[in-house]
């Protein structure tokens, strides 16, 4: 299971790089497409959480958009082991093409903002080689179909959240728009070539020496501090804490700590419904304990 290879487009910073370095006060809109998750995922839960990453950064701004159906995507939904090479061949006639088609829908309903220029596919097809994204032409697919629950923790959102933010980097950052370094350092540009080795970009949220310069290089220095603080991941908070993005998650059905998947298997909702049981009958013994001393406390001053 991979990140990316040398030969991707962006890989080099060269005039057909699609990363563009950008100023900070315009952030750099990301629209993405969840492509063949709904009845498998909990993409309520999931696009909420994607759209909180607008609210604690300033370099990205992520939006979701229509779209319609597309030989491109129809072939990223495919449960058959795709060709990556193929699939890189297809992403600048589908970037033109969408694109197309939201000015047009810009256009009908007469709207303002123009299309974003990038776009980030998010599907669950897996590609014969095992990367797992792959990018060119402003197109970013993430297939997450290698993802195995063995592999958690992290879980498979967290995982998502992470290769989000590498696939936003990219389209900023020129030297980091390719495989950038061998080492497995849990920075976030790990070339990651074992697949256990992956998980680390997603704990360790760190941006190393190397990478760091780079950005620097490409003026956006003020990405580091961003890039750990989301990494991080403390900015979910706990699902017990009311007002925090782990528990809106749970309310809209999705327990970041219990949930290894995009759903939770028979065990991990079995586990959530006897703790919720649980404290529901902690509470109710606590109510009938003190009504108890009441009543006596009150038989006592009656008498
Ligand atoms: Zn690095």
């Amino acid at each position: 299971m991979h990140d990316l290879d040398p030969t991707d487009e962006c890989s080099v910073p060269n005039q057909h790089s699609t990363a563009h370095p950008i100023a900070v006060q315009r952030p750099r809109r990301i629209g993405i497409l969840l492509n063949g998750l709904d009845g498998k995922a909990n993409t309520v839960a999931l696009r909420f959480l994607i759209l909180e990453m607008n609210r604690i950064q300033r370099t990205f701004e992520y939006e979701f958009l229509p779209f319609e159906r597309d030989d491109l995507l129809e072939t990223l939904r495919s449960q058959m082991r795709l060709n990556r090479t193929d699939i890189k061949s297809q992403t600048a006639d589908f970037h033109q093409r969408y694109r197309a088609y939201l000015a047009g829908l810009n256009k009908d309903f007469l709207l303002k903002e123009a299309p974003p220029d990038y776009f980030i596919v998010v599907c669950l097809a897996t590609f014969d080689d095992d990367y797992y994204t792959t990018r060119k032409d402003r197109v970013s697919v993430i297939a997450l179909g290698n993802w195995e629950r063995h592999m958690a923790p992290p879980s498979i959102v967290e995982f998502l959240l992470t290769l989000i933010v590498r696939e936003a980097v990219a389209s900023v950052s020129p030297l980091l728009g390719g495989s950038v370094h061998l080492g497995t350092k849990g920075c976030l540009c790990d070339f990651t070539p074992q697949l256990d080795d992956a998980r680390f970009k997603v704990l360790n949220a760190f941006v190393c020496g190397h990478c760091a310069n780079a950005l620097s290089t490409d003026k956006l220095p003020q990405l580091v501090e961003e890039l750990q603080f989301v990494l991080s991941k403390k900015w979910l908070g706990l699902t017990s804490k009311v007002g925090t993005p782990a528990a809106i998650a749970l309310k809209l059905g999705h327990d970041l700590f219990a949930t290894k998947g995009l759903q939770p298997t028979f065990w991990e909702q079995a586990l959530k419904t006897l703790q919720e049981e649980g404290t529901k009958q902690i509470l109710t013994l606590i109510g009938a304990v003190v009504g108890a001393v009441l009543l006596v406390w009150f038989g006592i001053k009656g008498s």
